[in-house]
């Protein structure tokens, strides 16, 4: 008898974890409270690249008008956009993807439970959607139900009237001004969006700096690029007051400045929403950090796994998906772990960010010694062609053998480049094996190149 596993959740964990389940001969359902695709697919990367995208495209139209000098012929400016053509797209794209996902599990004969699961003894899951209730028995299950936006106390009072990273998709209308709070990547990404579109735009953050945990190299590089745009950082500041008065929203910071706007997105932090899922019952504690698992993505109940945002580790939708595919094969036998070491991170604002493995500093408080190697893109034949000579590539390799640990790109393609040094990390290849390899010309990854020769 093959073996029965349901998977709590068809986002980016729920969902590969179900299709890999299939291919090594489970028994597998996948239960959905809402739409397939999850908050990635949904509410998370997918929206806000779809939006990124129409952003870039007018701040391409506002660069060429500049590089073509005055009475360029280019007559297009941000204000001309229709915020409600810009969400249509947005939905387009959503409803493309997640029609061809439905399909694929069709084709796979993965039966999808419709509504919302939870735990309802051993070995069960009862499912309460539109065709009432359903109760499923499971050798193995694996819990992928996510994060949602959280509100730090101060505006969890006001939450219905601020705007989170669910609902800012569906703003009625483009604000005029909008303050963002938290400068973490998906604050930064709506940031450079809604500067694109004309909108201004403040950015407040409690920490010291953007992107907590990052290069202060790479944060400095994002902060010149984006207030030279316009948009204004308040970083290190707490916000302690929040008024809002007819149309206007005000946050007072600690030393008295005050910040208005139209509107305020909430985007400080995720947190796993357990509530009645029934794992007190079996045993598993959480927190709002989400559910704690072994290196095979075990909770400390073994046939149940929890993958992806839920279990706190990477709140990414690849690494969600790399470990639904892992619990799926450990569920059949295998004893996979997860690499953290090797998950790009990346900002897909302009400049791009994309980071992996180790920075400097990260290295240096793990007690390795190490060196660094930064080549620019000013420097760079296809970035001065095509105008896109912000930023750098910088290697960070451990001293003693020049083993490349990790880097950090700024500018251009910075998401697509960092796959190359991912696969040096994962294969720990040296600076000498990174040389050998012939950089097209001309292109971006020829930074690559240039640093590895500094
Ligand atoms: C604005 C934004 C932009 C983002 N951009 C990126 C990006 O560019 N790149 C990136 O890697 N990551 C990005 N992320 C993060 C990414 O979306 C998440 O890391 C990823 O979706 C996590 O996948 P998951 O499967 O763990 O959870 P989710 O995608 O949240 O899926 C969980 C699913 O479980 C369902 N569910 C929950 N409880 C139950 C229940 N009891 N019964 C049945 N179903 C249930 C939910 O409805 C949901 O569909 C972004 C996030 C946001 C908010």
């Amino acid at each position: 008898m093959s073996k029965k596993v349901i998977i709590i959740g068809a986002g980016p964990g729920g969902y590969p974890a179900a299709l890999r389940l299939k291919e090594l001969g489970a028994d597998v359902a996948i239960a959905e409270a809402w739409d397939f695709g999850g908050t990635c697919l949904n509410r998370g990367c997918i929206p806000s690249k779809s939006f990124l995208d129409t952003g870039h495209r007018v701040h391409a139209f506002e660069g060429l008008r500049k590089l073509l000098k005055e009475d360029s012929g280019v007559n297009f400016s941000a204000d001309m956009l229709d915020w409600g053509k810009v969400k249509a797209r947005r939905a387009e794209v959503i409803l493309k993807l997640r029609a061809s996902l439905e399909k694929l599990f069709q084709a796979k004969k993965i039966e999808v439970l419709r509504g919302r699961a939870a735990f309802s003894g051993p070995g069960e899951v009862t499912i309460t959607g539109p065709q009432g209730e359903t109760k499923r028995q499971f050798d193995a299950a694996i819990l992928a139900s996510g994060t949602r936006p959280s509100f730090p106390p101060l505006f969890r009072d006001f939450q219905d009237q601020l705007t989170d990273s669910d609902r800012i998709f569906d703003l009625p209308q483009k604000p005029g001004a909008l303050l963002i709070v938290g400068a973490g990547v998906i604050g930064l990404e709506f940031a450079c969006f809604f500067n694109a579109l004309g909108v201004k735009v403040d950015v407040l953050e409690i920490l010291p700096d953007i992107l907590a945990g990052e290069d202060p190299q790479v944060t400095r590089a994002v902060r010149t690029s984006f207030e030279r745009r316009g948009i204004k950082f308040h970083l290190g500041k707490k916000a302690v007051n929040i008024e809002i008065s007819g149309g206007l929203k005000t946050v007072e910071l600690e030393d008295g400045t005050k910040l208005a706007a139209d509107e305020i997105l909430v985007g400080a932090g995720r947190a796993a929403d357990l509530e009645g899922m029934g794992l007190e019952a079996l045993g598993i504690a959480w927190d709002r950090r989400g559910v704690k698992v072994n290196e095979f993505m075990q909770t400390t109940l073994p046939q149940l796994y929890a993958v992806g945002d839920v279990n706190g580790i990477s709140l990414l939708a690849h690494s969600a998906s790399r470990q639904g595919e892992i619990a799926a094969e450990n569920i059949m036998g295998a004893r996979h772990t997860f690499d953290a070491d090797i998950v790009p991170k990346c900002v897909y604002s302009w400049p791009e960010v994309g980071s992996v493995g180790l920075t400097k500093a990260a290295a240096e408080a793990k007690g390795l010694a190490v060196k660094t190697s930064r080549a620019y893109f000013l420097g760079i034949g296809k970035a001065v062609a095509t105008d896109e000579t912000e930023g750098f590539v910088q290697l960070v390799f451990s001293a003693a053998d020049e083993t490349v640990l990790g880097a950090q790109i700024v500018g251009g393609p910075a998401t697509e480049l960092i796959h190359v040094i991912a696969l040096a990390v994962k294969l720990k290849l040296r600076r000498s094996d990174l040389k050998e390899i012939i950089y097209a010309h001309p292109t971006m990854a020829e930074a690559i190149h240039e640093a590895l020769n500094k």
